[in-house]
């Protein structure tokens, strides 16, 4: 089986069951993005290439743990040999952390509001940086918003002001402001990804009460003119009932104004919880889609030096997978 077609069919289930050795150190668990407040979730790796699974004892995918991190997966009759990546901070080689545990709004896919986590110290995050030191070659912040976005935006400002001092690329991914980007990138973080969720507004409008979908086309447009082609990045989810065409329109839209659009396949929880997960074969013809529009705009995602699109665990990455 094809790499891209066996990650296309494991993300389409979504989890896995470990079975043998006890594999504790290889369980990742977040804060933020698919599968936060979840009981955790593995990477598991073939060659260069690899994937995120959320870990279910019921699942129809197993991992065979025989120690030291060597697994073999099992799945539709087929036995794949791989291992399993130690986190470094919820992914492997990245520091990637949740500043604020919890948010103000109610994005209708998003269980973080429930989960009510709290906010990080200064320290916390430089302890937990530290930490993964020796496995991590990125640092990359996300945020709920605890009071409102100017105030959450200014704390994440503080807190990127003390990570300076490591030395490496810092990507950041908030809730922004107008001034986000200028303000970032002030304090020298290498790659912003501002998230439009929906392939279109209607949908957005739906799924993300409160927030304002054109405002952050600006703010993406204006971070492309301070980043970089290829240094902003956008997380779009499939399968909020959009439709193949309405999804390539915004993945060529996103590319031609110089945005890697990050596709994740709808993980439903929450309000979604009991939808459907979308299809390997929906995952693989948008992959197509994705693969050509990011050519025709000239980028490159494994020139991604922190985030989603540098980890490649959640969704089919364009020249990683
Ligand atoms: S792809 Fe993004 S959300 Fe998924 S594990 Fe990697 S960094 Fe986390």
């Amino acid at each position: 089986m094809q790499w891209t077609d066996l990650k296309a069919r494991l993300l389409s289930v979504g989890s896995t069951r470990i079975t043998g050795k006890p594999a504790e150190m290889y369980i990742a668990r977040s804060a933020a993005g698919p599968g936060a407040g979840g009981s955790g979730a593995v990477f598991f790796a073939v060659g260069s290439n690899r994937v995120k699974l959320a870990l279910n004892p019921l699942s129809a995918v197993e991992i065979a743990h025989h120690g030291n991190g060597v697994a073999d997966l099992h799945f539709e009759g087929v036995i794949i040999s791989g291992r399993l990546l130690e986190p470094g901070c919820h992914c492997p080689d990245q520091a990637f952390i949740t500043v604020t545990g919890s948010c103000i709004f109610h994005c209708r896919y998003c269980p973080v509001p429930t989960l009510g986590g709290k906010r990080k110290t200064i320290e916390e995050i430089k302890g937990m940086i530290e930490a993964a030191w020796h496995r991590i070659g990125a640092i990359s912040i996300t945020s709920g918003v605890l009071e409102t976005i100017e105030e959450e935006e200014s704390y994440v400002l503080e807190v990127i002001q003390h990570l300076r001092e490591y030395n490496l690329p810092i990507g950041v991914s908030i809730y922004p402001t107008d001034h986000t980007p200028d303000r970032l990138r002030a304090l020298g973080v290498t790659e912003v990804k501002f998230n439009i969720e929906a392939a279109t507004p209607a949908i957005f409008a739906t799924q993300c009460p409160g927030l304002d979908y054109e405002q952050l086309w600006r703010v993406l447009d204006r971070s492309v003119e301070l980043f970089g082609k290829g240094r902003v990045f956008s997380n779009v989810i499939i399968g909020l009932g959009e439709t193949d065409d309405e999804m390539e329109a915004c993945i060529r839209r996103l590319a031609s104004h110089g945005i890697i659009p990050v596709l994740r396949p709808l993980n439903p929880v929450a309000e979604l919880k009991g939808n459907p997960r979308p299809t390997a074969e929906r995952l693989k013809t948008i992959f197509s889609i994705h693969e050509r529009e990011l050519k025709n705009a000239g980028l490159n995602p494994r020139e991604a030096l922190t985030m989603c699109t540098n980890c490649a665990g959640c969704d089919l990455v364009p020249g990683r997978d």
